[in-house]
């Protein structure tokens, strides 16, 4: 490779984000950074900002980029420090960027990773929920601009690895009669229901397989990380909810898989390290080493699959309903999910708890279609609303101090 890869890393103090810079450490001859940003933890980034020496660093918070520009400046680095959703979106497509690494979780990924797409950078797409919210929206700016889009999330990733590179063209086109979306079932798939119903935040997120962020350990549990998935793949590959089988395998061994007309399905294998996808991403075409161990099938020696139950797992069912109807319903059980999830592990609202919100939002707010951005963003904003009166009205004294952690950040 001639040039080194230019790429901002947008939530780089987060679990993807740390990952992603192992692997660029293990090549400084192929990348450069040019940016990190994180919401508000100034020592973290503060101590990537010395390893990397990025030209911008970007924190949301002001207070926390004062204190951040007070380091940078005692240990006399040459990092610009910024900070705000505007800073986040420029960072995205400064001229000098080859790829972006979207990995901000949550709504609030969605502006920056647009603004990648919108300035036809690499995109290297974590964050699930800027799909699910306004799949059309960003699916249209990729096109527009001739972004190339990598997915990182590690079932699409093996999905995107098990298609033919003409995908585009249609699935039907390529042979592919169905994707199968593996999915662990969490650490709650083998346990009764009625043991679901005193589950704490901590059980919640010991995942049993990936060790990931509070937001998304959480929705394994519940499962509505694939159901977002669902939709997620529905945007990526084209594919209609029929075609889109959700396969729990409990070893996560196999990432996913692609079914073709001929009866032969395509798998990537590999240990959970989220390094194999995203340095699959930033190689891309070629492959470059993650730091990953390699996989001892001996050890491994038997691999289990079965259906997902979806009475037990009722976001995942929510997630289908919402991918059917269209329109706005997407962006209404991401919001909706997303207040459930913060209110659960700020212990205001139990784990079962979550699906009711999310249904109840999906009820109460009628799908519209999706022309533009500001129409996801209304919906989002009217599903917090309705999520947080319902969790309000249902909780235990002292729900009412709940307050909104998640936000869209507009
Ligand atoms: P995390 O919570 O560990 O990190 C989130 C990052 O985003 C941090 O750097 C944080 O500072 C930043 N951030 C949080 N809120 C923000 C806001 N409002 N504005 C700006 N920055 C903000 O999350 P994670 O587990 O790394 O997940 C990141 C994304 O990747 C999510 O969308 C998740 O669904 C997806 N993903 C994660 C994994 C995994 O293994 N962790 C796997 C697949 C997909
Ligand atoms: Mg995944």
């Amino acid at each position: 490779m001639a040039d080194k890869q230019n790429i901002t890393v947008l939530g780089s103090t987060g679990s993807i984000g740390v990952s992603t810079l192992d692997v660029i450490a293990r090549h400084p001859d192929l990348f450069q950074v040019v940016a990190l940003t994180a919401h508000s933890q100034v020592d973290k980034l503060f101590s990537q900002c010395q390893q990397f020496k990025p030209v911008f660093a970007v924190l949301l918070d002001a207070d926390a980029a004062q204190q951040l520009q007070s380091k940078i400046m005692a240990a006399g680095l040459a990092t610009e420090v910024l900070h705000g959703v505007e800073a986040l979106e420029r960072v995205s497509s400064l001229p000098q960027v080859d790829s972006v690494m979207a990995a901000i979780v949550g709504a609030a990924g969605l502006r920056p990773s647009l603004a990648a797409a919108r300035a036809g950078k690499k995109i290297l797409l974590a964050n699930k929920e800027t799909l699910v919210m306004s799949g059309r929206v960003f699916m249209d700016a990729v096109r527009e601009s001739g972004s190339e889009l990598l997915p990182i999330d590690s079932e699409h990733n093996a999905i995107f690895q098990s298609l033919p590179r003409d995908f585009g063209r249609g699935l039907k086109a390529v042979g592919v009669t169905r994707i199968l979306l593996t999915a662990s079932g969490g650490p709650f798939r083998s346990q009764p229901l009625s043991a679901l119903e005193n589950v704490t935040p901590a059980q919640a997120c010991a995942h049993p397989n990936w060790s990931m962020g509070r937001k998304i350990s959480v929705d394994s549990a519940s499962m509505m990380n694939k159901g977002l998935e669902v939709i997620e793949a529905h945007w990526l590959f084209d594919a209609p909810a029929d075609q889109i089988q959700v396969v729990v395998h409990p070893q996560s061994v196999i990432h996913s898989m692609v079914e073709y007309a001929d009866g032969s399905v395509l798998a990537q294998l590999g240990n959970p390290d989220m390094r194999t996808p995203i340095a699959y991403a930033l190689g891309f075409p070629e492959r470059i080493h993650a730091g990953v161990s390699p996989l001892d099938l001996f050890k491994i020696a038997r691999l289990d699959f079965e259906a997902p139950d979806m009475t037990r797992f009722r976001c995942l069912d929510l997630a289908y309903q919402a991918l059917r109807c269209g329109g706005t319903a997407p962006a209404v059980l991401n919001a909706a999910n997303e207040v459930a999830v913060a209110a659960f592990l700020d212990e205001k609202l139990p784990f079962l708890g979550i699906p009711s919100v999310i249904e109840h939002a999906l009820e109460e707010i009628s799908a519209m279609p999706v022309n533009c951005l500001e129409d996801v963003q209304q919906a989002d904003r009217l599903a917090r609303e309705i999520a947080i009166q319902h969790i309000q009205s249902q909780g235990k004294s002292g729900s009412s101090s709940f307050t909104l952690h998640a936000s869209l950040n507009s």
